[in-house]
């Protein structure tokens, strides 16, 4: 686990773990990116939405393309089935 998730420390860098169950922080682990998107002052009114687009025949979902949910896992599953949803009409 340590392996995979990186040290687990609290604030106090002590240990996360207790024998029972343990916290990970995987924004310390050298597998994961970890990050989301979000948009700056001014994208909102801007530029939200076109994440979404269809570009011929590219797709793109994720919770990056989420005007409701961006930056969690809702708007990442939300946006999985919209574009499965939209592919499935353009083949119908
Ligand atoms: C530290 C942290 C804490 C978070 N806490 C919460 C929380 O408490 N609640 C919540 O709802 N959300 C939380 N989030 C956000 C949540 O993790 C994301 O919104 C969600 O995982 C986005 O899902 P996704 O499918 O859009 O993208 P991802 O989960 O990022 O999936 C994208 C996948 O594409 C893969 N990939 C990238 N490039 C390529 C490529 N060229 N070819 C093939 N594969 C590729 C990546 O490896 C990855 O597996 C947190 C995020 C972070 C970083």
């Amino acid at each position: 686990m340590t392996e995979l998730f990186g040290e687990f420390i609290d604030s106090d860098h002590k240990t996360m773990r207790n024998g029972r169950g343990s916290g990970a922080k995987p924004m310390l682990s050298r597998f994961f990116g970890s990050s989301y998107a979000y948009w700056r002052v001014g994208q909102y009114g801007s530029i939200a939405g076109y994440e979404a687009v269809t570009q011929g025949g590219v797709y793109f979902a994720g919770e990056h393309t989420s005007t409701d949910f961006q930056g969690y896992m809702e708007g990442g599953a939300a946006e999985g089935e919209r574009a499965a949803d939209d592919i499935l009409k353009r083949l119908h």
